[in-house]
């Protein structure tokens, strides 16, 4: 079996460091971090508090529609961030990992038309992405287990009824 690339909790929390660092030591300063879900929300929390940013955003990027379909290409799902607080910032995109980069395109073509500057943050960057990340912590052509998506949801368990 292909041997997989792990990311615990615990090596998240030197990676998202690590990736920090080297924003802060290249002189680059966002106004805000703009995080996509879900995965990006864990980076650009770290990256916030790293930071010192407290402006954060979110936007919600899924490969699927409504019904269940996978498409082609990644969709933007609402609310969409506000041009508004978009205008004029420099913005640093935060996701945990750039695959076909497909996502992170799609963000970055959507803030280039709005923000000042536009530079993008991510645990891991695959060799096909066709985005290239200004930072990166890890590259790697492995599937990635994440520590926020590696074990399936919880589910409900006996005994926990509620008061009706
Ligand atoms: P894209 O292909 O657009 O760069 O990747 C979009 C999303 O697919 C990522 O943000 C992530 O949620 C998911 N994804 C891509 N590669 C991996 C991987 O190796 N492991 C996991 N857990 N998710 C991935």
């Amino acid at each position: 079996a292909e041997e997989r690339e792990e990311l615990t909790w615990e090596l998240f929390g030197s990676a998202s460091r690590e990736l920090a660092q080297a924003i802060a030591d290249d002189g680059f300063e966002p106004d805000l971090v703009l995080s996509i879900a879900r995965g990006g929300l864990f980076v650009a929390g770290a990256l916030g508090y790293a930071l010192d940013v407290k402006n954060l955003h979110v936007m919600n990027v899924e490969f699927y529609t409504g019904v269940d379909e996978r498409l082609d290409l990644p969709v933007m799902l609402p609310p969409v961030p506000n041009a508004v607080d978009l205008t004029g910032a420099t913005v640093l995109v935060a996701d945990d990992v750039a695959d076909t980069g497909a996502t992170l395109k799609l963000v970055r073509d959507f803030c280039a038309d709005h923000v000042a500057e536009v530079r993008c943050a991510v645990v891991y960057e695959k060799p096909r992405s066709e985005v290239k990340c200004e930072y990166v912590w890890r590259h790697t052509d492995r599937w990635i287990n994440f520590p926020w998506s590696v074990r399936a949801p919880v589910v409900r368990r006996a005994g926990q009824v509620l008061d009706a």
